[in-house]
Order: C-alpha cells, then sequence, then structure tokens
C-alpha cells in the first residue's frame, strides 16, 4: 500500500509528531489533493491544543492548503486530477440546510472544519468534499498561495464586502499576518490606504505594502488623525486587541465601520458615538471555496503576495511554535519537498 508522511496531534495539546499513514481514498463527493504546500495559522491552535469540543484524535491539522489534484472520487462534477487547488478554514457544506439554501454557506449546520473535524494539510496527501476546493492558479506558487486561503481570504473578503468604494478612506489597523496583506489588497482595490501600527519602525514596510499614509499608534492618537483625514468609512481591525480598537475607532466617518478580523477577547464601544453618526461595528467570518477562489485570482492579477518563512515537513514542530511565538514575518509555511 503507497504511504505518506503527516504531521499529527494524537491528543489535545499533544506535540505536532511526524507520522507514516496509508494514503487515503477519495469518498463520494471527495477529491484526493497532493499537498505542496501549508500555511501555519494561529487557529491551529484549535486542533492542536484541543480547544473545541468533539474534535477526534490523531488528526492532522492545517487550513491553508495549496497543492494539485491527484484523484477524484465518484460524484464530483466540475473537478479533474492536475487542477491546481487550495483549501481553507471553510471545509466543505451540505447545500441544502436552511443556511445553504439563503446562501449564507459559511453558517451550514453540517458544516465540516479543515484540519478540525477532518485531516488537513500538514502532510503529503489530504482528502476533501468538493464543496471545500477553490481553483488555483497554476502560476501561483503553491508556498505563496497558501497563507492566501486564511489570511488573504479573511481580508480580500471583508474588505469587498465592507461597503467602501474606490477613494473611501480605509484604514487597516495592525500589520501582521493579516494586515500586511490588508494593506495590499485596500490599496489594490483603489481605497485611499492607511496603516495603523505600534512604532515608527513600521512605517517603510506600510507604504512598502501600498499604504499612502502610515499612523504610529504609540506617538500619535489614531482616531484624532483618521479625523483629521476627514474620517474612515472602514476601519479593518486586525489586530487580536479590544484595546487596540478601543483606540482608532473615534476615527470613524459618520456611516463608518469598524469590521472586525481579529479575534480579541472583548471591545468596549461608546453606544452614543455609534448611533449619532450612524456607525457600526461589524465582524467577518473569512469565507467560502468560491472566495478563496475569488482571492487567489485577484492576487495572481494584482501582485499581492505575503510575506513567508518557510519550513520542511519534518520541520513543523519548530514552524509551529515560530508562528506562536508571534515573530515570524509574517506567514509560517510548511512546503513538502523535502
Ligand atoms: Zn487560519
Ligand atoms: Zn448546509
Amino acid at each position: 500500500m503507497a504511504t505518506m508522511r503527516v504531521v499529527q496531534v494524537s491528543r489535545p495539546q499533544g506535540s505536532l509528531e511526524i507520522v507514516v499513514r496509508p494514503i487515503p481514498e477519495p469518498g463520494q463527493g471527495e477529491v484526493r489533493i497532493k499537498v505542496q504546500a501549508c500555511g501555519i495559522c494561529h487557529s491551529d491552535a484549535i486542533t492542536k491544543e484541543g480547544l473545541f469540543p468533539g474534535i477526534w484524535y490523531p488528526r492532522v491539522p492545517g487550513h491553508e492548503v495549496a497543492g494539485v489534484i491527484d484523484l477524484v472520487g465518484p460524484g464530483v462534477p466540475g473537478w479533474q486530477s492536475g487542477q491546481h487547488v487550495g483549501v481553507g478554514w471553510n471545509g466543505g457544506y451540505c447545500g441544502y440546510c436552511d443556511h445553504c439554501r439563503r446562501g449564507d454557506f459559511f453558517a451550514c449546520v453540517r458544516g465540516q472544519t479543515t484540519g478540525v473535524t477532518y485531516d488537513g494539510g500538514y502532510g503529503e496527501y489530504m482528502v476533501a468534499p468538493a464543496s471545500a476546493v477553490a481553483l488555483m492558479p497554476a502560476e501561483l506558487p503553491a508556498v505563496e498561495a497558501a497563507p492566501l486561503m486564511c489570511a488573504g481570504l479573511t481580508t480580500f473578503n471583508a474588505l469587498r464586502n465592507s461597503g467602501a468604494r474606490p477613494g473611501d478612506l480605509v484604514a487597516v489597523l495592525g500589520l501582521g499576518g493579516l494586515g500586511h496583506l490588508g494593506v495590499q489588497y485596500a490599496a489594490k482595490m483603489g481605497f485611499h490606504t492607511v496603516g495603523i501600527a505600534r512604532g515608527k519602525d513600521k512605517e517603510s514596510l506600510a507604504r512598502q505594502l501600498g499604504a499612502s499614509i502610515y499612523i504610529d499608534s504609540q506617538a500619535q492618537d489614531p482616531a484624532a488623525e483618521l479625523q483629521k483625514l476627514g474620517g474612515a468609512k472602514v476601519i479593518l481591525a486586525t489586530a487580536t486587541s479590544g484595546d487596540a480598537m478601543k483606540a482608532v475607532i473615534g476615527g470613524l466617518l459618520t456611516s463608518g465601520t469598524l469590521l472586525i478580523v481579529g479575534a480579541a477577547e472583548s471591545l468596549e464601544v461608546s453606544p452614543i458615538f455609534l448611533l449619532m453618526g450612524n456607525r457600526s461595528v461589524k465582524g467577518w467570518y473569512s469565507g467560502t471555496s468560491i472566495d478563496s477562489q475569488d482571492t487567489l485570482a485577484f492576487s495572481q492579477r494584482t501582485g499581492v503576495r505575503p510575506m513567508t518563512e518557510i519550513y520542511p515537513l519534518e520541520r513543523a514542530s519548530e514552524a509551529y511554535e515560530r508562528m506562536m511565538s508571534g515573530k515570524a514575518r509574517f506567514r509560517v509555511v510548511l512546503t513538502m519537498e523535502s
């Protein structure tokens, strides 16, 4: 029987261990993917630490998958082997529950999560439902495409659904794994793009990514600076700090939106400030496979690329620690070619 190497977690809070397993067969409605690269995301801690109830172990984490279809299971119209594809956090949906019938596929009651409810991309092969698969431009290198499946998708899809129009002032709070992509997307979408982060040293990075204005939130009051510029139509909050969000929200224009993609624990906000200016605070959920497909195509056409640190699969444990340290610039990616 043909075998593959995967990196699995055998119990909650267990270590990432490399093991050899049989290559799985795709079932009804599934495809098998030869994985080329897989990004390491902070949400992989859910699998590693057992933060969701009901995860079955051993489990292979990884929801920033880039690879090639090598076998198509029965009952999968529209896909064929040899196609370059990606799989993200949304691990597929049923298509017939009430949420799916309303078009809210992300909220599917039978929805799956890649690398959480089934084995993900920390390995040489994986099997995924066809509804989870996004077509990927073949010219996009797998190590660059992988982080676009989560960090890229989340910021791209949030911004394009934010209500901001070309020319509007859009600020991106935080210049990390999500933010460094968010600034690029905002600039390429034609927004007047402001980067906000802590420290003067981030300014050149923000400008290199396409921000026309940089606000150092340590040296300046970011809300006051945004108001001097006329106020932001949208502030995309990628930082995971409620205090950092509280410090910028006063920079919103009337009818402006603080759009949250950073998983902060809590946020204090003035209802009077919201209602007097018709402002809103909104969360954004990332996206499904077709949103990933749009993210990849847009990134390929416009040159949006993640900044990455690349590790071979066998160093997954070290790579995961690097991601958790918060010191990576900016996304850590596993490559299957050793
Ligand atoms: Zn993720
Ligand atoms: Zn459904």
